[in-house]
């Protein structure tokens, strides 16, 4: 089992496909662990995002990660961290597979949507970031049980 932080970013809350994501992941056995809305302070953008700080876009993320609220969620499940970056598909949009979120939802790389932790130590990492430890629940859905 792994964990992996996603977030859903705040062109996915402004479009109101919070749901439509979340039920991605629940059918295929990624369990919320820790789940929380609210808009991101710029301090907390540019900490989060700090291996990309030299780049280029580096300003135009902060702005837009800070532009409204996002969803911070943890999830857990079977090969979650590889399976949610399947699942959300390419960092460019034009380049993700049909099926994909970014592929169904994303307009550009800037504004493609979700996050998700690139390993398992990146996971830990960000998932510590946004949450205390008594914030994190573990249980198995009891659909799961088939
Ligand atoms: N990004 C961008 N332009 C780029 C590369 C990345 O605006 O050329 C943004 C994009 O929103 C991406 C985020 O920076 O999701 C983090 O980049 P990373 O390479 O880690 O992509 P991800 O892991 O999100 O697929
Ligand atoms: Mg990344």
């Amino acid at each position: 089992m792994q964990n992996t932080l996603v977030i859903i970013k705040p062109n996915g809350v402004r479009g109101a496909i919070i749901g439509e994501i979340i039920a991605r992941f629940e059918k295929s056995r990624l369990a919320v662990s820790a789940i929380r809305l609210r808009t991101i302070t710029r301090a907390e953008a540019e900490g989060f995002y700090a291996e990309h700080k030299e780049r280029g876009f580096f300003g135009e993320l902060v702005d837009f990660m800070t532009s409204g609220p996002v969803v911070l969620l943890a999830l857990r499940g079977e090969k979650a961290v590889e399976a949610v970056r399947h699942m959300n598909g390419a960092t460019n949009p034009a380049n993700a597979l049909p099926g994909t979120i970014r592929f169904d939802f994303a307009p550009n790389t800037g504004e493609n949507v979700v996050h998700s932790s690139d390993s398992a130590e990146s996971a830990a990492r960000e998932i510590a970031y946004w949450f205390k430890a008594d914030e994190l629940t573990e249980y198995t859905p009891a659909s799961y049980v088939l």
